[in-house]
């Protein structure tokens, strides 16, 4: 992560300017030779904080390599990617969360516990990480069902445990995706709703990658993918 400001510089205007992840010329191919997939192709990219976008593309056309990418889960096979007003942390946990179409909850931990779990693998004392963990769980809603085992829960309500896990740590980017693929449309038109608001209410950066034609109208932002190009400000938009 490059920063041309020390931690002892005063937050200022400028600073909050200073995008969380920029790319430019991005590319990732998998594979060699005549099997090599190219899955993303030149892409370049700026995220601010506060930043709300959908990331609209059909299945196979590259969003969750760029979104893997955007959280440093992967690495680019050309172009250039940085975090410039991420301090020299490691991104996760951190200041970059990432959620799953998938919740994966730990089946014999309660919702809490879950919550908790990368907030301990992380370091922090448990007291501390159970009082993070339920705050996260109360901004949405789900402190009752604390102590509910994964089993226990609905689809909607365990994708909303594993948002809570990921705003846990208060992140600054939250990077979505296909959260609801699993969902009935009300569920996860809740789900949306939710994250929406956990992002404005921290002010942090979202990216929701999405083939749901009704949830990308809620964004002002979409930036399309297809064939592996992106297109922040082109067709979609
Ligand atoms: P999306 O998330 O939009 O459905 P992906 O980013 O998953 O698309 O995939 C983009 C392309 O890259 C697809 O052709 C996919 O088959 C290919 N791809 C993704 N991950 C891998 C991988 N680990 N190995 C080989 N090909 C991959
Ligand atoms: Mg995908």
């Amino acid at each position: 992560m490059k920063t041309h400001l020390d931690s002892s510089t005063p937050v200022s205007r400028e600073f909050t300017n200073v995008p969380l992840v920029r790319c430019a010329g991005l590319a990732r191919t998998f594979g060699r030779g005549s099997s090599a997939v190219v899955a993303l192709h030149h892409a370049t990219c700026e995220i601010e904080a506060g930043q709300l976008v959908a990331l609209v593309g059909p299945s196979g056309s590259g969003k969750s390599t760029l979104l893997h990418l955007l959280a440093g889960l992967d690495s680019p096979t050309a172009g250039t990617l940085e975090w410039p007003a991420l301090a020299d942390a490691p991104l996760r946990p951190g200041p970059v969360a990432v959620v799953f179409q998938a919740p994966s909850l730990l089946a014999p931990l309660d919702v809490l516990e879950n919550v908790a779990l990368p907030l301990l693998l992380a370091g922090a004392e448990r007291a501390p990480a159970n009082e993070a963990a339920l705050a996260a769980l109360r901004a949405l809603g789900l402190d009752t069902i604390a102590t509910k085992l994964p089993d226990e829960l609905s689809g909607g309500q365990a994708q909303r445990v594993a948002i809570a896990r990921a705003l846990a740590g208060s992140p600054r980017l939250i990077l979505a995706d296909e959260p609801t693929g699993q969902l009935d449309h009300d569920t996860a038109a809740a789900v949306v709703d939710a994250l929406i608001a956990a992002a404005e209410r921290s002010g942090a950066a979202l990216v929701i990658a999405t083939h749901d034609h009704d949830i990308a109208t809620r964004f002002t932002t979409r930036w399309r993918v297809a064939d592996g190009r992106l297109y922040t400000n082109g067709p979609g938009r």
